[in-house]
């Protein structure tokens, strides 16, 4: 795959007329400020040169937009004010899901005044089961709106249809791919064009390789704005819920310029291991974390094992904030 990048303001009609009288296959994005297209098979990408081509590159991994190959730089994402992939870590908490109007503004409430950037509740939930609490849909939507304006953190709350996409369009602030949903290439192709920053999961079976490549799907719609998420993955250990991959989620960081975020919750699967396994995620190199945090977890509708009270909560931000220092980054 050839990436070429192009001068800025220039007239690329001349380029397009080549490219579409090659035998070369092609796309142009948006993305950066900058206008790149992708040219690929090699052999036919090198046949072209245009005056419009400033930078041409030869990019070896399958996720081109996505990878370190071209953009050395990390890229910093923001979510309103909230910037991700820069020296603060970034903290998303809330419930597993959006229950009752008093349970999310109880939560988001207790999760600012402890240092969280951003309010994540599930509103539309994957369920294993479906005879379990399915969440509250559009309704759970506007609770957390709601909290958010009176908190004042950016939402963010998974989406798993392309059908709800208008309602994400105006409620919510970065839209969340579940790990259930990491290879949904339509729905990933439908986030991308909705232009807001995106929480991809990685898919609780997927390679790192195909973690980056589900990313392009978004990237190549014009979507720069991806932080990758690592929520642990399937394998023979039963101590824990899923296997974190922090291996997986620093090696992604080696070949992305996105920022990386571990969610140290749903690998834990109980409470007692979201403190390590969140440290550790942020020794390792996390820019952000997402934990699910409840006012009464023994009583919660879904991942009740697993989610910190706030006075639990508000010590782990403590103990991040060491590590954070530590490695001369703030919380
Ligand atoms: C969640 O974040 O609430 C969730 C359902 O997580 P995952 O998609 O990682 O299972
Ligand atoms: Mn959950």
């Amino acid at each position: 795959m050839y990436m070429f990048i192009l001068k800025k303001g220039i007239d690329e009609s001349t380029l397009k007329e080549k490219l579409k009288s090659s035998s070369a296959s092609y796309k142009f994005v948006n993305i950066y400020g900058m206008e790149i297209a992708l040219v690929w098979p090699d052999s036919e990408a090198e046949k072209i040169y245009d005056y419009a081509i400033e930078i041409s590159t030869k990019i070896k991994r399958p996720f081109p937009l996505a990878s370190n190959e071209w953009k050395k730089e990390p890229t910093k994402i923001r979510v309103k004010d909230v910037e991700i992939g820069g020296d603060k870590i970034v903290v998303a908490a809330g419930p597993c899901a959006v229950e009752s109007e008093e349970q999310t503004l109880t939560v988001a409430k207790a999760v600012k005044r402890a240092g969280a950037s951003l309010l994540r509740g599930g509103a539309y939930k994957p369920r294993t089961n479906p005879y379990s609490f399915q969440g509250l849909g559009e309704e759970g939507v506007k609770i957390l709106m709601n909290a958010s304006q009176e908190t004042g953190l950016p939402v963010v709350t998974e989406i798993m249809d392309t059908r709800d996409i208008d309602v994400f369009r105006k409620y919510v602030d970065m839209v969340q791919i579940g790990a259930r949903n990491g290879q949904n290439f339509n729905l990933l192709r439908e986030v991308g064009k909705l232009g807001k920053p995106v929480l991809l999961k990685r898919g609780m079976a997927n390679t790192v390789e195909e973690w980056l490549q589900a990313s392009e799907y978004i990237l190549s719609e014009n979507n720069g704005n991806v932080v990758l998420c690592e929520r642990g993955i399937r394998t023979f250990e039963k101590a824990t819920r899923f296997t974190l991959d922090i291996g997986g989620m620093i090696a992604a960081k080696t070949m992305t310029h996105l920022p990386v975020c571990a969610d140290p919750s749903h690998p834990a699967g109980k409470r007692e291991l979201v403190h390590s396994l969140a440290l550790a995620s942020v020794a390792a190199g996390a820019d952000m974390l997402i934990i699910e945090v409840h006012p009464h977890p023994e009583i919660a509708l879904s991942d009740s094992e697993q989610q910190l009270t706030p006075e639990s909560f508000e010590v782990l931000m403590n103990r991040i904030r060491g590590v954070a220092n530590a490695l001369g980054r703030k919380l």
